[in-house]
């Protein structure tokens, strides 16, 4: 039951009536118990700092960010954390005390926790990463991190890539898409395939061995997934990072331990109205 008391967070974004944040986040309120509700705004290009402000105005108790404004909320915050500051880019606007806001960025840290899901650890792997936009620089920043032994940036444009590779470190390199065939982990983040019927890596041959990450979720299964698990590697698409980085913000938000089963569960039930085209 809402009230006076309830704490409102929410998404901005641009579409955003897709969004599964609503359904992930009021679902763990739910399952904890929380007087808390998630509501998605949808924010012209242009309006971040606007709604920004609002988070101020209105006492949000948290805000998740999508395109197209994850660069502009890392402008219009307080303070960065150090990914977000890396990144340059927000995903996740967590109001602390005396009205500070700080910008953080979860989707590295989702990103890892999704991997850990699938019993994969970076640490020592060769990885290749196709994309070089805000999602790319995130997995790119959080595998490094992580320990990647190697970490190639296929990119069909090269110096988008160059300007990634800065967040590799010392084991980053541009490359081209066949590097993925020997690859130990490959990562499409990308939005080649959401159409069902492409791929980022045309004919590239997978292996037994392999672990192969498709950032996105709708379809379930990419033209890459699929080709993927057909030739025996270990695959996996984007829902789990996607849970994850809202469970780092809700962690943040609320205090509590998120109950990822509860997020994950309500994730997925979203996904299948989409795909059965009744949301
Ligand atoms: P972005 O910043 O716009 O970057 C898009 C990247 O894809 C760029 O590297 C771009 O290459 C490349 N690209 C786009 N169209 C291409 C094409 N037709 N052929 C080859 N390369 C192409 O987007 P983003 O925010 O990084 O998001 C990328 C994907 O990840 C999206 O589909 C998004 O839904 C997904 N995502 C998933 C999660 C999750 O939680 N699962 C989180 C964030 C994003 P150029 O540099 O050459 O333009």
């Amino acid at each position: 039951m809402l009230s006076g008391d309830t704490q409102v967070a929410a998404v901005i974004g641009h579409p955003v009536r897709h969004s599964l944040s609503p359904a992930i986040h009021n679902a763990a309120f739910a399952a904890l118990g929380l007087d808390w509700a998630f509501v998605a705004f949808d924010v012209a290009a242009g309006a971040t700092t606007a709604a920004i402000d609002a988070v101020r105005v209105l006492g949000l108790g948290g805000l998740s960010v999508t395109m197209p404004h994850k660069d502009g909320a890392a402008l219009a915050v307080d303070r960065l954390s150090a990914d977000a500051e890396a990144l340059a880019a927000v995903n996740c606007v967590v109001p602390s005390g005396n009205g500070v806001l700080v910008g953080e960025n979860t989707d590295g840290p989702g990103f890892l926790d999704a991997l850990a899901d699938q019993g994969v650890s970076p640490d020592g792997l060769r990885c290749v990463v196709v994309g070089a936009g805000g999602a790319a620089r995130a997995v790119i920043r959080a595998l490094a991190g992580a320990g990647a032994a190697e970490l190639t940036v296929v990119n069909r444009t090269p110096e988008r890539a160059t300007g990634a590779l800065a967040l590799a470190g010392t084991v980053g390199r541009p490359g081209p898409p066949e590097a993925a065939s020997d690859a130990d982990l490959v990562v499409n983040a990308t939005p080649v395939g959401m159409d069902g019927r492409s791929t980022p890596l045309p004919g590239v041959r997978f292996g037994p061995g392999q672990v192969v990450v498709d950032l996105l979720y709708h379809p379930p299964v990419t033209p890459l997934l699929a080709a993927a698990e057909a030739s025996g590697a270990t695959v996996a698409n984007g829902l789990g990072m996607l849970v994850h980085q809202a469970a780092h913000a809700f962690r943040q938000w609320t205090g509590e331990e998120p109950p990822v089963d509860a997020m994950a569960a309500a994730a997925a039930a979203g996904l299948r109205e989409r795909s059965a085209g009744t949301h």
